[in-house]
């Protein structure tokens, strides 16, 4: 299959990558120039484990090739997958300027039939927009389907290979025939396609992250109250998460979500109930819990000395928004960084692969420094703020030794407060009534 990706950031680029891996043609195709000659000199413009290996055996079985002109890759496809970004707008709405100019380029560019699909996150209804501007644009026929896509980063070729489900919205009997074929390799072993309409496919997409971050919310909630009243969240978690109805995942109580999807697709979710009339009050709890939760470390380590920041060095293990990815959108360590650095500490920070990335939002303000331990040397605090594995077990009498100060804050309760107790460092987590 002749298959188009508008767009190469971390879901075209896998997208593309992935689907030519199942045998397809894959053009993927980017207005940004620069990314298209990092790509075509055998670079990969972002962090996600194995997709440079994933990327290159497919150039070079030439079956996946880059572009920047998105007409003429448009041209000769039976699919076109739109995956362009779709960023917040000041008042929290999506932002479908790219996807509607990436739209208008692709019908124009169009040489026959084509399933226009969209993979970017959309509001309800954008369907129907981009159905209209390909109308007026295109001289052949096509089909606007919706098909949201849930890889996360970090794990994100995994999570395309190996989907928990398809979700298909459209009600073009060619289109859903043409994704059929087009997922039918990804869907051997079990039938995880999901045909619906267009608009429940778009608010699906939303309804998944939406429940995902409720479920952060609200056990940083419970984590505070831990707090107050002298419970350690983390069995409370245990307990909760081996209900089988609950489950285990998303529990974890923690310095808040960030990243380029919770955050926007919230707003974007919340603005969609409004001008519906219908308020999402969950959503809205959801997002002021979360945006308390980004200030809970910086104001742990005010607390702890006593309001005077002043002088202070503060070590940040970690600044991506989860592990296993260089995307510093919305990262909580922003915050943390940027109120450290207010109330006049020096900040010094590492992180296994966001530094470059990290750099450009926080520049010389911060110090950054490649190795965990020489990030540590003469802090009088440090903090875990993302909770990358080999973070998870460090030797604490080092720690102990190369600190000026003996306190640690772990914003991801990803250690032992016995353990860190005995090399004789001081504990702070997060609901585990260890609050300053
Ligand atoms: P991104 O910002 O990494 O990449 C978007 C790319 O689109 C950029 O390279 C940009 O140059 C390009 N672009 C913009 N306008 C264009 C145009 N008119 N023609 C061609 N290219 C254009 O974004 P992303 O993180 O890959 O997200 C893309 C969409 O997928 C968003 O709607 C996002 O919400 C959604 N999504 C993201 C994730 C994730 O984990 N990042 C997961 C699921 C869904």
């Amino acid at each position: 299959m002749r298959i188009a990706v508008i767009g190469t950031g971390y879901v075209g680029l896998v997208a593309g990558a992935g689907f030519a891996d199942m045998g397809n043609d894959v053009v993927c195709a980017d207005i940004d120039e620069q990314k298209i000659a990092t790509l075509r000199r055998g670079e990969i413009p972002i962090y996600e484990p194995g997709l440079d290996k994933l990327i290159g055996r497919n150039v070079e079985e030439g079956r996946l090739t880059f572009a920047t002109d998105v007409a003429a890759a448009a041209g000769g496809a039976e699919v076109v997958i739109l995956a362009v970004g779709t960023p917040p707008l000041p008042d929290g709405s999506a932002d479908l300027a790219h996807i509607f100019r990436a739209a208008e380029t692709v019908a124009r560019g169009l040489t026959g039939w084509a399933a226009i699909v969209t993979k970017s996150t959309v509001p309800v209804g954008t369907g129907d927009q981009i159905e209209d501007i390909v109308r007026r644009h295109a001289r052949y026929g096509f089909a606007v389907v919706s098909n949201p896509e849930f890889l996360k980063e970090g794990d994100a070729v995994n999570d395309f290979l190996k989907p928990d489900r398809i979700i298909v919205g459209s009600s073009d009997p060619r289109a859903i025939a043409t994704l059929q074929a087009l997922y039918a390799p990804f869907t051997r072993s079990s039938d995880r396609m999901l045909v619906m309409d267009r608009r429940s496919a778009e608010l699906t997409k939303y309804a998944a992250n939406s429940m995902l971050a409720t479920r952060i919310s609200f056990m940083n909630d419970l984590a505070n109250l831990c707090d107050a009243v002298g419970a350690d969240i983390e069995c409370v978690r245990k307990g909760l998460g081996s209900d089988a109805r609950i489950g285990t995942k998303f529990l974890y109580a923690g310095v808040g979500f960030g990243g380029s999807c919770f955050p926007k697709d919230l707003r974007a979710a919340i603005n969609t109930g409004k001008q519906a009339g219908v308020p999402l009050q969950v959503l809205e709890a959801v997002v002021a819990v979360n945006e308390r939760q980004k200030h809970r470390l910086a104001e742990d380590i005010r607390r702890y000395f006593h309001g005077d920041l002043a002088g202070k060095r503060i070590a940040l293990w970690g600044l991506a928004f989860k592990p296993g990815t260089d995307d510093m959108r919305e990262a909580p360590a922003l915050v943390l960084a940027e109120a450290l650095l207010a109330d006049g500490a020096e900040v010094v920070a590492t992180d296994p692969v966001a530094i470059p990335a990290a750099r450009k939002l926080l520049d010389e303000r911060v110090r950054f420094v490649e190795s965990s331990y020489a990030c540590a040397e003469g802090a009088d605090a440090l903090a875990v703020v993302t909770e990358w594995r080999e973070y998870r077990r460090p030797n604490f009498e080092r720690l102990a030794s190369v600190m000026r100060g003996q306190v640690v804050f772990d914003g991801r309760n990803i250690w032992e407060p016995a353990e860190v107790r005995k090399a004789g460092l001081a504990y702070h987590g997060i609901g585990r009534g260890t609050r300053p």
